[in-house]
């Protein structure tokens, strides 16, 4: 029977009579119903927020959040079931989610201890004075997350963590799809001692919700993951406010002719499969040097039938489903588009409802859909190249600009990529998504607007810099 879960308007349980309804994308299971806001409940969350009184201390921020992190640590294996069961995610992956977030919750602890002030002596050229200036760092009166489904854990605790060591109130909008990791998230941060106006998480229909919330004049701030279609019509809306968005990849893997073999073929794997493809920085694309084409093509497709997909939670599943039935349908849909245009299905292809086998697809034209846009699912699409140069183009040719992968040990090449190639993050010799959780992250184009997250850059995002100066002797 399908549990009942709550909306929280600053700390309590929303009660209501309408519910928004969560499936288990496996077998369409209905195993939740959460309790849907109104655009009442969000204009008392928003007063809620600007009502809050006193302000935490560093120290009290810090125990939050480590708090936090250590029950999300004992309860690592109940929530990466409950990813798994909201999200058709295999188990191997939402574990490893959980342990992505501690270290977002850490790392969040460990930066709500630091003073990133700095001191400027003003006495350091004709012009200046006996004077010092400082400066320091305020919370913001309010900050809005709306999250994605892909990693429904991990993204919500790349906005609250930060937001959390900041001092900066927040109210989160996650994806309707996968809302329940992040209700317990919540319910933990309250827990363990989260003042309620810190934090409201609130659900229900685009127009009583995410909508209002992003027009408000008295919001600063709208942290925003998702698509580009979405994130570009909330830059189009949200007036004067800061923006945070992080959008859609289509990220290639370069694997040159000098490249490690075998590393090669484990990175294709790991970076087209992990997570079902439904990462910003799964490996969308992989462009391989026409001159080791077909040896890559035979161990990558050897070593890809090993990436056997099924029920996500059982731990012999390497893949899970993707978000839902109409997703996967899409993508198999992009599969028929390329093989009409030419390309051939190597492996995989097969599909029962959300579980869509991981695909490995040859000879695909560079003008193809899953070539040109972002395909949000377990596809490999093969591509050769001449070189480096041919490479950069081809990855170039896309609106987006997320990251990138290179696998080769040919120095001058890495750094011709690190320079050429126009996105956020370059990897040499790892996949795309390569980061740990509080290094800079974020995209360029038509995959976010340079501005980065990650746990330090997050919490500047989530705050002003205050500058003060006294004179000085
Ligand atoms: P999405 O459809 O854009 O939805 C993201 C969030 O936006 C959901 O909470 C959604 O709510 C909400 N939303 C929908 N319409 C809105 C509106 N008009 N105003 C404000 N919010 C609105 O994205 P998705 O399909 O969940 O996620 C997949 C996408 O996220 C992919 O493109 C992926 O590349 C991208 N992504 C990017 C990054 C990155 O860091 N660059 C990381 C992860 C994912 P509902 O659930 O209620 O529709």
């Amino acid at each position: 029977m399908a549990s009942i879960h709550h909306s929280y308007l600053a700390g309590q349980p929303i009660q209501s009579d309408r519910y928004v309804d969560v499936y288990n994308p496996y077998n369409n299971e209905l195993i939740a119903q959460v309790t849907e806001c109104s655009a009442v409940h969000t204009q008392q969350a928003i007063e809620k927020a600007l009502g809050l009184g006193s302000r935490l201390t560093r120290y009290e921020r810090f125990e939050i959040l480590d708090k936090t992190r250590r029950a999300l640590l004992a309860e690592k294996e109940s929530f990466a079931k409950l990813i798994t069961s909201e999200a058709g995610l295999c188990l191997r992956e939402t574990l490893y989610e959980v342990g992505r977030a501690c270290d977002v919750l850490q790392f969040s602890a460990m930066e709500a201890l630091k003073d990133d002030g700095q001191v400027f002596s003003c006495d350091v050229s004709p012009q200046g004075k006996a004077r010092k200036i400082f400066t320091l760092r305020e919370p913001l009166n309010l900050a809005v997350a709306i999250t994605p489904f892909n990693h429904p854990l991990n993204q919500v605790a790349h906005k609250l963590g930060p937001a959390i060591a900041a001092g900066t109130p927040i109210i989160l909008k996650p994806s309707e799809k996968t809302p329940l990791s992040a209700i317990r998230l919540a319910e933990l941060l309250y827990d363990n001692g989260l003042p309620g106006e810190m934090l409201s998480v609130l659900l229900g229909p685009t127009q009583a919700v995410a909508e209002p919330l992003v027009l408000d004049e008295r919001v600063e701030l709208v942290s925003f993951t998702g698509s580009v279609a979405v994130g570009k019509h909330i830059a189009k809306t949200a007036g004067y406010k800061k923006l945070v968005l992080e959008l859609g990849g289509n990220d290639p893997l370069i694997i040159l002719e000098d490249a490690d073999m075998e590393l090669a073929v484990h990175l294709a794997c790991e970076g087209a499969f992990r997570n079902s493809g439904q990462r910003c920085t799964a490996v969308k694309r992989i462009l391989v040097q026409r001159s080791i084409l077909d040896a890559f093509t035979e161990a990558f497709v050897k070593k890809a039938a090993r990436y056997t997909s099924g029920d996500p939670g059982s731990m012999d599943t390497r893949v899970g489903t993707v978000i839902d039935e109409p997703s996967a349908e899409r993508l198999s849909q992009a599969v028929e588009n390329a093989v009409a245009q030419g390309a051939k299905v190597l492996l995989g292809g097969g599909r029962k409802g959300a579980l869509l086998e991981p695909t490995v697809i040859t000879d695909v034209p560079r003008d193809a859909e899953m070539v040109t846009s972002e395909s949000f699912g377990p596809l490999a699409p093969l591509l050769a190249v001449d070189d480096m140069d041919d490479a950069i183009q081809l990855t170039n040719s896309t609106p987006y600009g997320l990251s990138s992968g290179v696998v080769t040990n040919n120095m001058e090449q890495a750094l011709k990529a690190v320079r050429e190639l126009k996105c956020g993050t370059v990897n040499i010799n790892e996949v795309p998504g390569y980061r740990i959780e509080c290094s800079p992250f974020g995209g360029i184009k038509d995959s976010g607007l340079g501005i980065k997250e990650g746990v330090i850059e997050a919490i500047k995002c989530m705050t002003t810099v205050k500058t003060f100066s006294l004179p000085w002797g």
